[in-house]
């Protein structure tokens, strides 16, 4: 990291106001993040003061997602761990929750108010993870991202204070942006068909009908109930299109498809999706604005509605 003359005064002035600080001034905070999603927020609040680590990369599915040993020595070293919380991580809470004994884990998503959280199908009690998909719901999530990043370097709180506000206003923009194209689907046309049920938030804040073949954890197998009752919903109500997703094998769409092909009902692939993991880094698709601009793109192009081929700002990948 290049040291500012700013930060440089900084160190100083902490050093003198505050006798034993979490962490000395000139040093830049090591986080480890669970998901890309709260990687690709903390990465922007954070700016050159760090560095972030998402244990999750492209196409990876969080509800079966376990810590490999050097996932285990990251988040031993790290400063601060992130992660999601809302059961997503199934197979590494128990993992987190005894860490968070010794080391500062924060679970951003659990501050969000119960009252905006869909309930869990599978479970009494517990709330459907997928909030990332909303953008108006993951904006809290971005603020409990930066609060824990000031409470670990609270003499950087102005520049990360700006730089959550200038995150929240693209995220903002994606808002208005999915509010506006969606809307144009037309009526008949308004029902997702993905591979698991993790597009509720999504469907609830745009107004469409979601149908999933897997639960909401993709650990429940789908069984062949399910796809003949949705291949019949398929073919009554004429849907012509459906949804792979990336951290999700297709193999159940591809039964999907081809039983309503069997009731010579034709369905295509309306296009690929980010439910659970971005695309690849270093790419738009691989931060989050350019995954939910992805998401609201293809699918309102793929249901008929209007929406410009390279997305909200022209920054999409051109379809293949
Ligand atoms: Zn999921």
């Amino acid at each position: 990291m290049i040291l500012t003359r700013r930060s440089f005064m900084h160190a100083g002035l902490a050093a003198v106001a505050m006798p034993a600080p979490a962490l000395r001034a000139a040093d830049t905070l090591d986080v480890v993040a669970t998901t890309g999603m709260i990687a690709d927020a903390a990465r922007y609040i954070l700016g050159d003061a760090g560095s972030v680590r998402a244990l999750m990369g492209p196409g990876v599915d969080p509800h079966s997602f376990r810590q490999t040993r050097s996932d285990i020595v990251a988040m031993t070293r790290a400063d601060l761990i992130l992660w999601h919380g809302l059961y997503l991580e199934a197979q590494m809470e128990e993992f987190l929750l005894n860490l968070a004994r010794s080391r500062k884990v924060v679970a951003v998503a659990e501050a969000l108010d119960r009252e905006r959280l869909l309930g869990h199908a599978d479970y009494d009690g517990r709330f459907d993870p997928h909030v990332w998909m909303a953008p108006a719901i993951w904006t809290e999530v971005v603020a409990a991202i930066a609060d824990a990043l000031q409470s670990a370097r609270p003499d950087l709180a102005p520049t990360f204070e700006a730089r959550t506000q200038d995150y929240r206003a693209t995220v903002a923009r994606l808002h208005d942006y999915a509010q506006s194209v969606l809307a144009t689907v037309p009526e008949s046309a308004r029902v997702l068909v993905t591979a698991h049920d993790a597009f509720s938030y999504f469907g609830r804040a745009y107004g469409l009908e979601v149908l999933g073949i897997q639960g909401i954890s993709t650990e429940s197998e789908a069984g062949l109930n399910r796809i003949r009752q949705l291949v019949d919903i398929l073919v009554e109500r004429g849907i012509g299109a459906v949804f792979v997703e990336t951290s999700v094998s297709d193999r159940n769409m591809r039964a999907l498809i081809e039983g309503a092909a069997a009731s010579s009902h034709e369905v295509r692939i309306g296009g690929e999706l980010y439910s659970d993991a971005m695309g690849e880094p270093g790419t738009y698709e691989g931060t989050y604005p350019g995954m939910i601009d992805h998401n609201v793109t293809t699918i309102t192009r793929a249901l008929g509605g209007d929406a410009p081929e390279r997305g909200m700002d022209g920054n999409l990948a051109a379809a293949g």
